[in-house]
């Protein structure tokens, strides 16, 4: 990725500096995916990323919105998202949520709880209207991935016990105010393992299968987000793999004669157009350490302290005469977990030069906090400068 560091020389650090070449990219090679099947549907999942800018990028190129609160789905709209493509998940919806959605038109609400089901029916009816719901199934498969970002486990809090769904459906066949679309499902993020895509595949098989046999409808089928992206390695792979991503559901996942698969991708879609743009302020010698103290921190990127994520270090500034050292990378917000990297080695750092964390386009800008009274970060375009 090319940065243009003489232009940056008058911005003040920290600041998100966005590829919007290598998004338009991505959504091309999702897009090219997608037109293979006519029943394909993307949802881009505004949680990753909800910077206008952005939003702006992806909703032009046809995609839907997948929110997760009324703000978002606010948000999806006022940036060019069509109202029938969003699609509004969430554990705790409040009445004015779903009546911002409702009044919206949104294409459907993803329903996780039964007594979520009944507001949504007494809302609606209210207003006279059908609100549009799929069920989230709570398919209890384990993600290979941090604990923190599993969401298909039984013991999640998210959707609907596989025991209770198909008691669920037939309420949800008998409310008025409600019209059933399908069943909603998403395992988790940062999924690596093609394995288990193909185990959520095989569940919502089997589930189809059940409820068919019951004589229950399935409607259209929603099987999430959560393709991950190689935080290690963000030059050699600035992209995730979607062909593997969309074969698996291409071979695995039975559907039947009209009906339509969604998909929510958020981070695999913008995680990597983005870095964070920091200077490095001091370098401070401890006893057994050394750190690289820079401007940036976990109000701007949380993921390290909230995850223990991995954001590549790169010195921007540094050419490649100088000699490597040893540093833990920190930011000055006074939380001894504010620290982006422990023990990694960079050419060596000096005040001024400017330190990238990399592939963090994604859950960076839309997770970021005032925290210590520190200004939210601005952010730059790859379009503004090339
Ligand atoms: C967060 C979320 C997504 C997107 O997950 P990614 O890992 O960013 O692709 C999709 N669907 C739902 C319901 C979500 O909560």
């Amino acid at each position: 990725m090319n940065f243009p560091i003489d232009r940056f020389q008058t911005l003040r650090t920290p600041f998100y500096f966005y590829d919007t070449a290598l998004l338009k990219q991505t959504l091309d090679v999702v897009s090219a995916q997608l037109a293979r099947h006519e029943s394909y549907r993307m949802h881009y999942a505004v949680k990753a990323n909800a910077n206008p800018v952005l939003l702006r990028i992806i909703s032009a190129h046809g995609f839907g919105a997948d929110c997760v609160s009324g703000g978002e789905v606010q948000t999806a709209i006022a940036h060019g998202f069509a109202p029938e493509t969003v699609v509004f998940a969430g554990v705790g919806k409040s009445d004015w949520e779903i009546n911002v959605a409702l009044e919206a038109g949104i294409g459907c609400f993803n329903v996780e709880s039964a007594a979520e089901l009944r507001a949504i029916n007494d809302l609606a009816k209210a207003k006279g209207m059908q609100a549009p719901v799929a069920l989230r199934v709570n398919p209890d498969i384990g993600a290979h991935t941090h604990t923190n970002i599993t969401t298909g486990l039984a013991e999640n809090k998210f959707g609907i016990n596989l025991e209770q769904i198909e008691d669920v459906l037939r309420e949800t066949l008998r409310l008025p105010g409600v019209t059933f679309k399908g069943l909603h499902f998403h395992i988790g993020s940062q999924i690596t393992d093609m394995l288990d895509f193909q185990a959520l595949c095989n569940r919502i098989n089997a589930l189809s299968g059940e409820l068919s046999r019951h004589g229950l409808p399935v409607g259209d089928i929603n099987v999430g987000g959560g393709l991950g992206v190689d935080y290690e390695h963000p030059d050699k792979a600035p992209m995730a793999d979607f062909e593997a991503y969309f074969d698996v559901f291409r071979r695995h996942l039975d559907t039947q004669p009209g009906q339509t698969v969604h998909f929510e991708l958020g981070r695999s879609i913008v995680a990597p157009c983005g870095s964070l743009i920091t200077r490095l302020l001091y370098v401070k010698e401890g006893t057994a350490k050394r750190f690289a103290i820079v401007d940036g921190s976990m109000t701007e990127l949380i993921r390290p302290a909230l995850y223990h994520a991995f954001h590549l270090p790169q010195n921007l500034s540094a050419d490649g005469s100088r000699p490597t050292a040893t540093y833990d990378v920190v930011g000055p917000v006074c939380e001894s977990s504010d620290v982006f990297a422990k023990a990694f080695d960079l050419p060596e750092c000096r005040r001024g030069d400017f330190i990238a964390f990399r592939t963090a386009g994604a859950y960076g800008e839309s997770m970021a906090s005032g925290y210590n009274a520190r200004p939210l970060p601005k952010s730059y375009f790859s379009s503004d400068f090339f």
